[in-house]
């Protein structure tokens, strides 16, 4: 089988606190070598270069592609999937070569990916985000109308659910619909009108009963917790990861370092519904005010979480146009405290841990899926993603930068084609 090298270029490997000159061999879409004057049928010259595990973003909305609701409520249903496909690219172009979906992308979508029918990141489907009554999900309004962005069809269930034994039977529907995880909305949130954020959702009954069928199933929960109720909720029950987690308190570090619970920040996406509000977007009051709410409550509890050395992958929430602009949140997490080299770890091994697929993805090291980002310049300058990105390999194959290596074409140089060739 034609081994391609890619030649010169420093490597983080996803883990080491070093970034050291290797080659790097890949062979049948995977990494079959890491190291020193390796050889090969097809070199690239990579030299100058960083190389990267692809990224991943541990927390996207493929299918939200407003947040206008005027404007997602006019639109028909089938053209959000086209809109998706968009947004898959501009991930993809970026650098990040895997995305967990927490609610929206359906198996369609994940197997269309993974059958190579449309290009883009691979995919972890939550499917659609399990809310009580009068929860994040729940989509009622005070004029009696419910105001469904994502309405349920056969790929994608209902997500109201109360009680344990609901709570069973909706778990057991999400996994025939092929969810890789099971996400549940333990607090109230911001994008959603009648909520509140600082209200614990489910009882911790209902939570056990949702981690259990979960891992019965063999795959794991997450957990949308902006206030400390919901998060304590999430982490007593065994809910693997807490996304947002705005509120924070010590109690809430202490449980998650006690636990081992990962932690999504999702740092940038309020100030996101804030500057789309600001535009003009219709979206009901009381979203904007809470937006204001959470972003207060948020200011140092990622820095104390980091600090505590609570594990931490990246996820972004990115949602409509904030597709493409993903990687702020390596910026944001490094403005706020973490490491740089912590940052690289949280958008690589890190979120391939969280997500349990640390065997095929997050690394570069023989044996791993040849998902690789490269970089130009200094890969800790993280105002300069992403048009520091280069090259990316996704499965060995080159999916943005300069053309596919063949052995028509022995020496190619990532460097500087870019956005040439977008
Ligand atoms: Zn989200």
């Amino acid at each position: 089988m034609s081994r391609t090298v890619i030649s010169g270029a420093r490597v983080f490997d996803g883990e080491s606190d070093d970034i050291q000159v290797a080659d790097v061999v890949l062979s049948g879409g995977r990494i079959v070598d890491v190291g020193l004057d390796l050889d090969g049928d097809v070199r690239v010259d990579a030299s100058g270069l960083t190389v990267l595990p692809g990224l991943i973003d541990a927390h996207v909305h493929l299918m939200l592609t407003s947040l206008d609701m005027m404007k997602m409520l006019n639109r028909p249903f089938s053209y959000n999937f086209f809109v998706a496909l968009q947004h898959l690219r501009v991930t993809l172009d970026c650098g990040i070569t895997t995305v967990r979906d927490a609610s929206g992308a359906d198996r369609g979508i994940q197997s269309a990916q993974a059958d190579g029918v449309i290009e883009g990141p691979r995919i972890q489907i939550s499917v659609i985000a399990l809310s009580q009554t009068g929860g994040h999900g729940d989509r009622w309004v005070p004029s009696g109308n419910f105001l469904d962005v994502v309405p349920p069809y056969p790929g994608r269930p209902s997500a109201i659910v109360d009680g344990p034994d609901e709570m069973r039977r909706k778990v057991r529907e999400l996994v025939r619909a092929g969810a890789n995880v099971i996400k549940v909305n333990t607090s109230g949130g911001v994008f959603s009108p009648t909520d509140n954020p600082s209200h614990g959702h489910f009882r911790d009954i209902e939570l056990e009963v949702e981690v259990e069928e979960a891992e019965a199933a063999g795959i794991y929960a997450m957990a949308h917790a902006i206030g400390n109720a919901g998060i304590k909720s999430a982490v007593r029950a065994g809910i693997r990861s807490i996304e947002h987690g705005n509120e924070l308190d010590d109690e809430a570090i202490e449980m998650m370092l006690a636990k081992g619970t990962w932690l999504v920040p999702t740092l940038g996406v309020l100030d996101f519904i804030i500057a789309t509000a600001e535009q003009g977007a219709s979206l009901p009051e009381a979203i904007l005010t809470k937006a204001y709410h959470a972003r207060e409550a948020k200011r140092d509890t990622f820095r104390k979480a980091a600090e505590a050395g609570v594990r931490i992958a990246m996820g972004s929430d990115s949602a409509a146009e904030a597709h493409g602009n993903n990687l702020i949140e390596l910026r944001l997490m490094h403005e706020q405290g973490l490491a740089p080299i912590d940052c690289l770890r949280a958008a690589t091994s890190s979120a391939a841990k969280l997500m349990r697929l640390e065997d095929e993805i997050g690394r570069v090291a023989p044996g791993m899926h040849a998902d690789l980002t490269l970089i130009e310049g200094d890969p800790f300058d993280f105002a300069a993603y992403p048009s520091n990105v280069t090259a990316v390999y996704q499965g060995g194959r080159l999916v943005r930068g300069g053309q596919p290596a063949s052995k028509n074409s022995p020496e190619i140089s990532p460097k500087g084609v870019a956005n040439a060739t977008l």
